[in-house]
């Protein structure tokens, strides 16, 4: 296996100076979920599992579009892999020969996904009155707190700016933002329905991973299906099955609310 991932390494990527910390582009492995080894290729310095070959195995009795569509609730997006890339896959026996595309997605992604699927939740314990310190770099840009428990539609008020004391939906709050001094000006994107997700960060990049974790499936809440749903100019990097396949009814009511408040 590792063979193959030096082979590919040169044609796979053309980032010399990766800062992967020992991770190379293209490399091979492997990892256990729910006892079953799926292959696992690095790609931008980050090990991802390939989507098809989890939903032929732990998946399997679950319809593509179930997949497509839960995948989607959760907010994961996959990576489309290269041509080379695939062909790596393939000769690690993650994909059959006539596989012409593959959606990789994070080892924790694939854990929510399945998780979702298969059960065996074990919801992050957050402290009482938690909050997220979160930030976004859009105009200005502007911190605030995150308030979980107040967090029950999409609309709900449950950032705190804390510049202001003023609360915010979170589509709201990135749009709230204060010149401060050392602040610089970040042209905002074009709005869409989900772009909250995308600019709102949570303040300390080196949170503990429980929080990062909780973060996720807080951001994954009231992520469905929408008519406002984004349009396929959005986003270079995400799959373009997500695009193509959008659900046409929300997915909100099967998006699990993993906290316990
Ligand atoms: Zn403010």
């Amino acid at each position: 296996m590792d063979s193959l991932g030096r082979d590919s390494a040169e044609s796979g990527s053309k980032d010399a100076a990766f800062p992967g910390g020992g991770l190379k582009p293209n490399q091979v492995g492997e990892t256990v979920l729910y006892g079953i080894p799926i292959v696992s290729l690095v790609i931008d310095g980050q090990e991802r599992l390939c989507l098809a070959q989890i939903s032929n195995t732990l998946l399997k009795n679950y319809s593509y579009n179930e997949i497509h569509n839960r995948r989607v609730a959760l907010g994961i997006t996959c990576v489309q892999c290269t041509p080379v890339q695939l062909e790596i896959l393939r000769r690690a026996g993650a994909m059959p020969i006539s596989s012409r595309r593959c959606g990789m997605i994070t080892k924790r992604e694939a854990e929510r996904l399945c998780k979702s699927f298969l059960g065996a939740h074990s919801p992050p314990k957050l402290p009482e009155n938690f909050a997220f310190d979160v930030s976004h770099e859009c105009a200005w840009g502007s911190r605030g707190s995150f308030i979980p428990a107040r967090y029950n539609s999409s609309r709900a008020k449950c950032i705190k700016c804390c510049y202001c004391n003023m609360y915010f939906s979170p589509n709201k709050f990135i749009f709230h933002s204060h010149r401060t001094p050392d602040a610089k000006y970040t042209q905002p994107d074009a709005a869409n329905f989900n772009s909250w997700r995308r600019h709102l960060k949570l303040t300390d990049k080196n949170s503990p991973t429980d929080v990062a974790h909780a973060w996720e499936d807080v951001k994954a809440m009231f992520n469905g299906g929408s008519r406002k749903r984004t349009l396929p100019s959005s986003s270079s990097h995400t799959s373009t099955t997500l695009i193509l396949l959008c659900p046409q009814k929300s997915l909100i009511h099967e998006t699990v609310w993993y906290l316990t408040l």
